[in-house]
């Protein structure tokens, strides 16, 4: 009876102590992990900042509708490591943007590599290529759309082997490519493999059916012998002039090449 009235009386004392003891524990299971947690700091992205108001009223033209933000920017957008239209001559190669991937058209392989072009100079190419089959001579396409990247490692392992200024005259730097375009491409004769890129492929019968009748599609020898570029003569590099995009890529190469 004693021992009742005295957990009686003391009923608050012990479930004080008692939830005291909890949190102690827990305490010190806080403790724990904040010490791992101080160990391996775990990193805070920032929250992702939308334009204020301000910002898009300057960047959208319709300031009533501020949600056109959201659409997609008609602009085409070119990559970031693309030089600007304005921007000099390097090496002797012009500066040019690079294609939008998904604008491209496929025309056909070399090796297991798809070839791809720009639409307007894929219909051109398929509609020359039909033309010279007739002809009985097989064009083939060696090498089309060149992404700035896929440029940049071709270029680096030419200047490892024949130093800057040697390599500029066969390949452009980064950037500077017409392959960038979608307008420009390697050609092949289909029946002289063994020609391919070689100034040797000028005595072929693709070479000398393209030469008389490439202007008729829209096509044109980029790199002539003793062009102002200073690039070597490429028999097989043609490029595109057929549409008003094309010229308008390709006007400085066409006025000072
Ligand atoms: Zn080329």
């Amino acid at each position: 009876m004693r021992i009742l009235s005295w957990l009686r009386s003391h009923a608050l004392l012990i479930v004080a102590l008692t939830s005291f003891s909890w949190v102690v524990a827990l305490n010190h299971s806080g403790l724990h992990l904040s010490v791992g947690a101080s160990v391996e700091p775990t990193p805070i992205s920032p929250l992702p900042t939308r334009p204020n108001s301000a910002q898009l009223l300057l960047k959208s033209p319709t300031p009533s509708t501020p949600d056109s933000s959201l659409l997609p920017d008609p602009r085409p957008r070119l990559p970031l490591n693309t030089p600007s239209p304005k921007a000099s001559p390097k090496l002797g190669h012009f500066p040019y943007p690079q294609a939008e991937l998904n604008t491209l058209v496929a025309i056909g392989k070399y090796g297991g590599r798809v070839e791809k072009l720009a639409p307007e100079a894929a219909i051109a190419w398929q509609q020359m290529v039909s033309a010279a089959k007739a002809n009985k001579v097989s064009i083939v396409p060696i090498s089309g759309f060149r992404s700035i990247d896929e440029q940049a490692m071709l270029f680096r392992d030419r200047v490892r082997r024949r130093g800057l200024e040697g390599a500029a005259r066969s390949v452009a730097p980064p950037g500077y490519s017409e392959h960038h375009t979608g307008y420009a491409i390697d050609v092949g004769d289909g029946r002289a493999p063994y020609l391919d890129i070689s100034q040797a492929f000028a005595r072929s019968s693709a070479s000398r059916w393209m030469s008389k009748n490439a202007k008729k599609f829209g096509f044109e020898l980029s790199f002539r012998p003793n062009n102002a570029q200073r690039v070597i003569y490429e028999p097989w590099h043609w490029r595109f002039v057929g549409s008003e995009q094309a010229l308008r890529l390709f006007a400085t190469a066409r006025e000072r090449g």
